[in-house]
């Protein structure tokens, strides 16, 4: 691990980290809610009458605005752009239909990774393309006393979301105007890894889906782990690295 430390802060220029705070996706890596999303997704394009989408491809626009997904398959599927109506109606229906699917259900790990964090004096801040309605009230009832408006960067935050760094950008603000070298971000999908090191941010990639690694990789991922239960195994040695390593 050693090495992938060392490689971040040589391409970046930086002696040393400062650690502060840890930045979270949310699907994928705090909930295991990405076979519910790309269900839901497929169904409500069907119903509007799309042809060309498979669930696997869901995962590849994972992190994505909702509306952005909707209008980039519109394009290629009728070589237009999607109307501020088609964009509302699809993802209501989405949000609707995710809703009845989704069961809520945590990866694994998750929990004890944010206590821990907490637990070092370090501050979890929430980055998500997710604009669903009750985020909060949700993520309090799973995750409690974990995040707070101020910590979390949602879709209704940002103008161009993930892939642009300009997400993971306004996490490193919330956790208090942060250098890029004063977090981590814990990622699991492509664009999500995009949007993170785009940002300059080390970015530990969590493959929870169904994507291979080298997707993961090739976005730009500093390590790459597979599950929360191996983040947890590893932090220790993760934050004492960020610690003590000089360059
Ligand atoms: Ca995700």
């Amino acid at each position: 691990m050693r090495q992938q430390f060392e490689n971040y802060l040589r391409k970046h220029n930086y002696t040393n980290f400062d650690l502060q705070a840890v930045l979270f996706d949310m699907d994928g890596v705090l909930y295991d809610s990405m076979p519910a999303h790309a269900k839901s997704w497929q169904e409500t394009m069907e119903e509007f009458g799309y042809k060309s989408t498979k669930p696997v491809e869901f995962y590849l626009h994972e992190g994505r605005v909702g509306k952005s997904t909707i209008n980039l398959i519109t394009e290629r599927e009728f070589k237009r752009s999607a109307t501020k109506e088609e964009k509302d109606n699809i993802y209501a229906r989405k949000t609707e239909l995710f809703q009845q699917i989704n069961d809520n259900a945590t990866l694994p790990g998750a929990k004890e990774v944010l206590s821990f964090v907490k637990k070092q004096g370090l501050k979890p801040i929430l980055v998500t393309g997710s604009g669903q309605p009750s985020l909060l009230d949700r993520l309090d009832t799973h995750f409690p006393d974990v995040f707070t408006p101020e910590t979390m960067v949602t879709a209704y935050d940002v103008i161009k979301g993930k892939p642009d760094a300009e997400p993971y950008l306004m996490g490193l603000e919330k956790g208090g105007m942060l250098s890029p070298n004063q977090a981590i971000v814990i990622e699991n999908a492509p664009l999500g890894i995009e949007s993170a090191s785009a940002a300059g941010i080390f970015t530990i990639a969590v493959n929870t889906g169904l994507l291979s690694d080298e997707k993961l990789i090739e976005a730009g991922a500093s390590l790459l782990l597979h599950s929360m239960t191996e983040l947890l195994q590893k932090l220790p040695e993760i934050i004492q690295l960020s610690r003590t390593m000089r360059i």
